[in-house]
């Protein structure tokens, strides 16, 4: 069963098809011969099967067959205009049905970047739309709407227009899931963009120099590299629907004597300037995806997953920088190590989650109290290690004492409702010439063991 929501979305789409299928027929109508230059209802009906499957059939062919039908009764008597009229819903109806199909089959995973818009050119649009424009072709001849000398002309506008109207509409489809997380750069390139097509195409029309519209391209082209692809496609989509309507209105730079050649001059800049924007801003937002992967994969590298404080692996090169940069500049710093009292037996009286819990109330204690310039980080089961850069054992000393007075004084939430108690002991050693980084820690161990051996919860200094 549809949701509230799917039937809002239908609805809304069934509008907009039947909406720019008017505007299609007359403002997007290139006259006196009556070219259609763009038809974004077979976009919009790709997106509404694409989205809701089989359910979306009957928006589609109510305002499909509304849309169609004024125009084929012209003249006509009706049973001949409501015969002629639904078959061009069924062909209007049948090739999203069949480009749903076909990607489907041979394309499962969508259009992901740029390698797949030519499979996307051919299952989504070519073949569905050369059998939806030839099946509308034919239904229009033997209704006698057309002569026979226009048919291959017509068939050939109808692919480009439905064409066309496929590709504005769907890389706004794609693009849609980047929609909220805004731009990659700040929202005032996407207003500088806009601000800049607008100029381009208001100059065109106010000035007749159409060589504005030619700017549009390169403009479209660096934005690409700046703004994620749901705006991009917005952009571009808006961009070739003006320069259609100013050829529509016999104005721009593709008028020429006869006007299927118009039409078609611009049909081959307005699909290759889409096409060029559509896979440049494809190819970007995979290069994001990888970078932001590999963000990510160092990230959680580097972290412990439970406490998301550094791991081991992170801190040791940390440890070797400190001391190297201390015996270098004669500074200093100091390490810590804390190991949670007991652990085993906290685990054992109150379970494994519950030690888990306290293992993390220990990681956000020692955050509070680790300076920024320090690192913290887990190195064990229940074990953690402080870095304190230019940091003397008396300093670290009282930050040591505040973490243990804290852990111990606040009692771990438990999911089930406990209260946990527990304590640390902590051993710290600070750089005074050591032979080695690993020295220095082994002394802040020894000196976590001498805390261990005189009864627990306190802080020792090595040596
Ligand atoms: P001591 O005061 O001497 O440190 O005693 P202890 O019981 O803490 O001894 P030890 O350090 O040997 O025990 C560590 C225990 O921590 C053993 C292991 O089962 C437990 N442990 C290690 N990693 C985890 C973890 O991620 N979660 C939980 N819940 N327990 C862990
Ligand atoms: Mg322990
Ligand atoms: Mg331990």
């Amino acid at each position: 069963m549809p949701t509230k929501r799917d039937w809002f979305g239908l609805i809304a789409s069934s509008i907009l098809y039947y909406l720019t299928a008017r505007a299609g027929m007359t403002l997007f109508s290139f006259q006196p011969a009556n070219i259609t230059l763009i038809w974004l209802p077979s976009g919009i009906g790709l997106v509404m099967v694409l989205t809701w499957g089989l359910k979306a059939v009957p928006f589609v062919v109510l305002p499909d067959f509304l849309a169609n039908f004024p125009g084929l009764l012209e003249g006509r008597p009706w049973s001949s205009a409501v015969f002629h009229t639904s078959i061009s819903t069924i062909a209007d109806t049948l090739a999203p049905l069949l480009a749903t199909q076909l990607m489907g089959r041979f394309m499962k995973e969508g259009v992901q970047d740029a390698k797949d818009l030519i499979w996307f050119l051919l299952y989504g649009c070519a073949i569905p739309v050369g059998l939806s424009s030839t099946l509308l072709s034919l239904n229009l001849l033997t209704g006698h709407y057309i002569e026979s000398a226009a048919v291959f002309d017509f068939i050939k506008m109808l692919f480009f227009a439905d064409c066309l109207g496929i590709l504005l509409v769907y890389q706004i489809y794609i693009g849609w899931p980047d929609a909220k997380s805004l731009v990659w750069r700040p929202y005032q390139t996407l207003v500088g963009v806009g601000i800049l097509l607008a100029f381009l195409l208001m100059a065109g029309v106010s000035t007749k120099q159409w060589w504005t519209y030619y700017l549009i391209l390169p403009a479209l082209v660096i934005a690409a590299f700046e703004i994620n692809l749901f705006y991009i496609a917005t952009l571009s989509s808006l961009s070739m629907l003006a320069m259609i309507l100013t050829t529509a209105h016999g104005l721009g730079p593709f008028i020429a004597d006869d006007p299927q050649e118009a039409n078609a001059e611009m049909m081959a800049y307005v699909i290759s300037a889409v096409l060029t924007i559509f896979g440049l801003s494809l190819q970007n937002s995979q290069l994001h995806r990888t970078e932001n992967d590999k963000r990510k994969a160092e990230q959680e590298a580097q972290h412990d997953p439970m406490t998301e404080i550094l791991n081991r692996r992170a801190f040791m090169p940390l440890l070797q920088q400190s001391y190297e940069h201390a015996q270098a500049h004669g500074s200093t710093y100091s390490v810590a190590i804390l190991d949670i009292d007991d652990f085993k037996s906290i685990n054992d009286r109150y379970g494994h989650a519950a030690g888990d819990m306290v293992i993390k109330h220990m990681a956000s204690t020692i955050q509070k109290y680790c300076p920024e310039q320090g690192y913290a980080a887990r190195i064990g089961g229940e074990e953690f290690a402080i870095l304190l850069p230019n940091t003397h054992a008396i300093e670290a000393y009282q930050r040591m004492e505040q973490i243990r007075i804290d852990f111990m004084d606040t009692l771990t939430p438990c999911e089930d409702g406990q209260l946990v108690a527990a304590t640390v002991s902590i051993g710290i050693a600070c750089y005074q010439g050591q032979s080695g980084a690993n020295q220095v820690l082994g002394d802040a161990d020894a000196a976590l063991y001498r805390a261990k051996g005189s009864g627990r919860n306190q802080v020792l200094c090595s040596p």
